[in-house]
């Protein structure tokens, strides 16, 4: 999971979410759920950036 902050193209709105990231998603056999607003539910969205990433262990 990776966290990231988004805004909304709609309404201008920024939030975090805990999102699967693409590679990630495959492997789990999840499906990459669209993110969308909390605000107006739209699904124009554009990624600020990348919050945290779970650290992986060692180098
Ligand atoms: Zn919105």
């Amino acid at each position: 999971m990776v966290r990231k902050e988004f805004k909304c193209q709609r309404c201008g709105k920024r939030f975090e979410i805990e999102v699967f990231e693409q590679g990630e998603a495959e492997t789990k056999n999840q499906p990459t759920a669209p993110v969308q607003c909390p605000n107006c539910k739209s699904t124009y969205i554009e990624v600020v950036r990348v919050v945290s990433t779970k650290a992986r262990s060692g180098r």
